[in-house]
């Protein structure tokens, strides 16, 4: 089934008006082709997010239940993560940023491609649903469900990480960017979904969370610590508060240039508040470096065998 769902994704992909940018932005596809993973809804490292992403992560069973679903065995259950890698010419037009005299913004086209990405990514997670129940299983999102919430404690992280889902998924490892790099690079937005329908889990190639990324691996690159605006990068990591205070500025340059064409979305905070925002992006730490578009490290895989 795993084949027969990534044929229905590449369709889609190619299709929807919804993975299309504005006309006056070229009117081109926001992301080229659907890449999939598979892992068991049992697998123990859905325990561990709970000490690496925060003790609210939830695992597949949890968010099935808090989905309104009944009781299975985690065996039962199967995560599905989708990535979406960003086109091309969106990658290159966008390692070019505005430049004001205080700060840098992202290219309006990657700002307006950001802002589109979650309706589609939306769309594709209700297909993905459809495409099970139509053939008599259930499915749900995580991300789509009332148990879907940022946690803003003194750190703030979300009950079901799409990155995180991912990695165990063994669709990539992490970057000294907290970014997912994939075979089809960094640059890249995600969604999954859980279902009780019985798919091929495709193993992780490592349990290493850093595996794919040249410094950790090699000492090398540090790509992202040069292009990040706001040094929320360094050799001793990623600093997400002083990410988010760069990602707050941008917005607020970014959205009134931009307002008649972006679409607003509403967010939960602890379960009660729903947030209005625009998001608009920022990623230059994604832009102009070597896991871009690449797993930097796909080599020594073929090394292994
Ligand atoms: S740019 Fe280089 S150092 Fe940064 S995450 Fe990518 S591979 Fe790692
Ligand atoms: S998203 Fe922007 S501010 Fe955050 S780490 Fe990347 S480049 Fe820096």
């Amino acid at each position: 089934m795993n084949e027969n769902l990534l044929e229905f994704l590449k369709g889609k992909f190619e299709n929807s008006n919804l993975n299309r940018l504005p006309e006056n932005y070229g009117g081109g596809k926001i992301f080229s082709h659907p890449l999939i993973g598979i892992a068991q809804g049992s697998d123990p490292i859905f325990q561990k997010f709970k000490e690496t992403v925060g003790p609210e992560h939830l695992t597949p069973l949890e968010i099935w239940m808090a989905s309104g679903q009944g009781q299975v065995p985690a065996s039962d259950l199967h995560t599905v993560s989708i990535i979406f890698p960003f086109t091309d010419n969106i990658r290159k037009e966008s390692n070019t940023p505005i430049t004001l005299p205080k700060m840098i913004l992202p290219a309006e086209i990657y700002s307006v491609a950001r802002n589109f990405a979650k309706d589609f990514r939306n769309y594709i997670m209700s297909q993905t649903i459809d495409f099970f129940q139509n053939k008599g299983f259930t499915a749900i999102s995580g991300k789509l469900s009332d148990a879907y919430t940022l946690v803003a404690k003194k750190d703030f992280y979300s009950t079901w990480s799409e990155n995180h889902v991912a990695f165990a998924a063994g669709l990539g490892t992490f970057g000294l960017h907290e970014g997912l790099i994939t075979e089809a690079g960094c640059n890249i937005r995600l969604a999954s979904v859980i279902t009780n329908a019985p798919l091929t889990v495709t193993p992780r190639k490592s349990d290493e969370p850093y595996a794919n990324c040249l410094y950790f691996a090699k000492g090398t690159c540090r790509d992202c610590i040069k292009k990040c605006p706001a040094n929320a990068i360094t050799e001793k990591g990623y600093d997400k508060t002083k990410c988010n205070r760069y990602r707050v500025k941008v917005a607020r340059e970014m959205v009134p240039r931009l307002r008649s064409i972006l679409k607003s979305y509403s967010r939960r905070i602890n379960w009660k508040y729903k947030a209005h925002n625009f998001p608009v992006g920022c990623e230059f730490c994604q832009f102009g470096v070597q896991c871009m578009d690449k797993n930097p490290m796909a080599s020594r895989y073929i090394d292994w065998y």
